[in-house]
C-alpha cells in the first residue's frame, strides 16, 4: 500500500531528512587515504546519535553496520571493516536516519583523490541520472517515467543500469511501496502529491550484471567496474518535489 503523509509526517520527514544531509557533509569531511570505512561508520553513527535520531539501516533485515559504504566494483550495501580507504577509490556512502519514528534515505559517491576521465565521468552522470529522474517528478505522473529518464541518460552515456535493486518509498519503513526502478517499466502507477519515495540511479561503467558477495550483503559488478549510487528521498507536491535529504532547515 503506498501511504500519503500528513503534514504532521512531512514535517518529521523532513527533519529526518535534514540530519541525513548533515551526516552526510560530516562522513564526507572526513574521506581520505587511511581512514577505515568502520571509522567512517563509527562517525556517522555518533552524528546520527547526537542529533536524536537512530541509523535505519542497523539491524535492518539483519544488516550488521550504521550505513554502507561501498567502494569501486561493489555496488551498494557494502559493510564497513577494517578496510582502509585509497587514493582513486570510488567511495559510495549510503545512509538512512530514523527521527520520531520517520526515516530518510540518501547516498553519494565521492571520488578520493584523482581518477580517470572515465570514471570521472561515471560518478559525474550518476548524479546527473538521479536528477534526470527526479525532474519528471510530479502529481498525476507515472512512476515509469522515472524510470524511462534514468535509463535514457544512463544508456546515452554507455552506463549499465542495475536493475535487481531499485528506489523506493519511504516512511514509517525505510522500504514502502511503490518501487521505483531506474529503467522503463509497464508499472502504470501514479505518483501522488504528499508521496515520500526514494530515487536511487546505481550505475556501472561497465555491464549491468552484478552479484553477491560471500557476506551476503555485499553487491559488486559482474565485471569488477566501478559503480556509482546517488540517492534523495523526495516529497511529491502538486508541481513537482521537494528534496528532503538536501541542505533544506526543517
Ligand atoms: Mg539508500
Ligand atoms: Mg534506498
Amino acid at each position: 500500500m503506498i501511504s500519503i503523509k500528513s503534514n504532521r509526517e512531512i514535517e518529521l520527514m523532513k527533519h529526518a531528512g535534514y540530519i541525513n544531509y548533515l551526516t552526510h557533509q560530516e562522513v564526507a569531511k572526513n574521506i581520505h587515504p587511511g581512514i577505515t570505512t568502520k571509522e567512517l561508520n563509527n562517525i556517522a553513527h555518533k552524528f546520527i546519535l547526537a542529533h536524536d535520531a537512530e541509523p535505519s539501516f542497523l539491524g535492518f533485515e539483519g544488516y550488521p553496520a550504521s550505513i554502507c559504504i561501498s567502494v569501486n566494483d561493489e555496488v551498494v550495501h557494502g559493510i564497513p571493516s577494517r578496510r582502509k580507504i585509497k587514493e582513486g577509490d570510488v567511495v559510495s556512502i549510503d545512509i538512512g536516519v530514523m527521527y520520531k519514528g520517520y526515516h530518510s534515505d540518501s547516498a553519494n559517491t565521492y571520488i578520493v583523490g584523482h581518477a580517470s576521465k572515465e570514471v570521472e565521468g561515471l560518478v559525474e552522470n550518476t548524479k546527473k541520472a538521479l536528477y534526470e529522474g527526479l525532474s519528471v517528478i510530479k502529481d498525476g505522473v507515472k512512476i515509469n517515467e522515472i524510470g524511462k529518464k534514468i535509463e535514457d541518460y544512463a544508456t546515452k552515456n554507455n552506463l549499465g543500469v542495475v536493475r535487481e535493486l531499485v528506489g523506493h518509498g519511504v516512511g514509517t519503513s525505510v522500504h514502502e511501496d511503490p518501487d521505483v526502478p531506474n529503467y522503463y517499466t509497464k508499472d502504470c502507477t501514479r505518483l501522488k502529491s504528499g508521496m515520500v519515495i526514494a530515487v536511487e540511479p546505481m550505475l556501472n561503467l561497465g555491464s549491468r550484471h552484478i552479484y553477491m558477495e560471500t557476506d551476503d550483503w555485499t553487491i559488486k559488478t559482474e565485471d569488477g567496474l566501478p559503480s556509482a549510487h546517488f540517492e534523495h528521498t523526495v516529497l511529491v507536491t502538486k508541481d513537482g518535489y521537494v528534496i528532503l535529504t538536501g541542505d533544506e532547515v526543517a
